[in-house]
């Protein structure tokens, strides 16, 4: 085993040391969740092994990296292995939507009808089908960089998003705000879930938790944890 291979093999079991401990602390099944292991900033060598290594989801969170990566990664791949789920993570820029649309299977951080509507674009475009999740921004004071809905808008989105044949909404996704518990916001998080289900009972995702907060996120009901850190190392520096 390569060395690199060997580093991530190990990470990856302590995270799913971590996912079992937190899922026995909650009383969960390890199999309502799903590991989404974030690879921006790392090359498609590492995405290839981390699916050799039995990773199915991965995250990314730019265009202009994962476009290119998604192919290197199907290359390296070879047509024995399955590619990966990719999960779009990031925020999208309207003007990116037609090509993270061309290569997404699940975009979490649909935060506006316009966005959703450039999504549905090109996934008829591209004869697919997307998986979105609602960004719910819950911090208090909001900053707009960091992208998401305001609790109160959700419903009103979701409604409108149900007419898009190519799209369909599966569920939540947060980032817990800088600097505040990310306990309260996860929980916050688990209460609009519960009433966006009432009216969209199959949107039952709750994609919450990073490398530092996964055990807060499980324990609020978290579906989908995007986790990269913890796995992969930290992120090269970049511009
Ligand atoms: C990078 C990223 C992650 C992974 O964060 P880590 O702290 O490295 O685990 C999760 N979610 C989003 C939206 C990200 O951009």
């Amino acid at each position: 085993m390569s060395q690199r291979r060997e580093e991530l093999a190990r990470a990856l079991e302590g995270t799913e040391e971590r996912i079992a401990a937190a899922c026995q602390a909650a009383g969960r099944d390890r199999d309502e969740i799903t590991l989404v292991v974030v690879t921006k900033f790392f090359p498609a060598a590492d995405v290839a092994t981390l699916v050799e290594l039995g990773v199915r989801d991965i995250g990314e969170s730019r265009d202009q990296e994962a476009k290119v990566k998604v192919g290197e990664v199907r290359d390296l791949l070879g047509d024995g292995r399955p590619m990966p789920t990719l999960h779009f993570v990031g925020q999208v820029q309207t003007k990116k939507a037609g090509s993270v649309g061309s290569y997404a299977d699940v975009v979490h951080s649909v935060d506006r009808e316009r966005l959703a509507q450039a999504l549905e674009r090109s996934a008829q475009r591209h004869d697919r089908r997307l998986e979105v999740l609602l960004q719910v921004d819950l911090d208090p004071d909001p900053d707009p960089d960091r992208g998401g809905l305001a609790p109160a808008d959700l419903l009103e989105v979701a409604e409108r998003l149900d007419e898009l044949e190519h799209l369909r909404v599966r569920g939540l996704m947060t980032v817990a705000p800088l600097g505040a518990e990310p306990q309260e916001a996860f929980a916050r998080l688990a209460e609009l879930s519960a009433r966006l289900r009432e009216r969209h009972p199959e949107a039952d995702w709750v994609s919450a938790g990073m490398s530092s907060d996964l055990e807060a996120a499980i324990a609020h009901g978290a579906t989908h944890l995007r986790v990269g850190t913890a796995i992969l190392g930290s992120r090269p520096s970049h511009r």
